[in-house]
């Protein structure tokens, strides 16, 4: 079944930094993910922590937040069929180690911790996430 669904991506430090957003943003226009809204920003740690604490208790969770925070990102919201798990798809494995070919961690990923995109996990999540860059309702 189809629904039309929003989701957040955020093009990390690492890729913003190689100049990659358009190549990023050109795989979820061909994906008939359209860009509803985007805006480059370059967030705070206490903001980081902020934004990921669903992590806090992690091990990799100061060292994300400061990596979150090391440079510009661009925030994305995402529209289309199954937003949400089709944006998960084109990003492939959290490890770009582990991601499919094709992926946008496969093609562009460096390392677990820098793998180049985020995405929201859940419609609900999404609604979190896309509130929090863009303080829409
Ligand atoms: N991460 C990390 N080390 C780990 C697991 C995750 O640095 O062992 C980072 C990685 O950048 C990942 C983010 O924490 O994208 C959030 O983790 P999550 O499990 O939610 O992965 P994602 O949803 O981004 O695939
Ligand atoms: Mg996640």
């Amino acid at each position: 079944m189809s629904s039309l669904e929003q989701t957040l991506s955020i093009i990390k430090p690492d890729a913003y930094e190689r100049n990659l957003s358009e190549k990023i943003k050109a795989i979820f226009i061909k994906n008939n993910l359209s860009i509803l809204k985007s805006k480059k920003l370059h967030i705070s740690k206490d903001e980081a922590a902020e934004f990921y604490k669903v992590h806090q208790s992690k091990p990799f969770y100061d060292q994300l937040c400061n990596y979150l925070s090391s440079g510009p990102i661009e925030v994305l919201i995402l529209e289309g069929d199954n937003a949400v798990s089709k944006n998960r798809e084109l990003m492939g494995a959290t490890d770009p180690k582990n991601a499919k070919d094709g992926t946008i961690r496969h093609l562009y990923g460096i390392s677990i911790d820098k793998n180049s995109v985020h995405g929201s996990d859940s419609v609900e999540n999404a609604k979190i996430e896309i509130n929090f860059f863009f303080k829409i309702s």
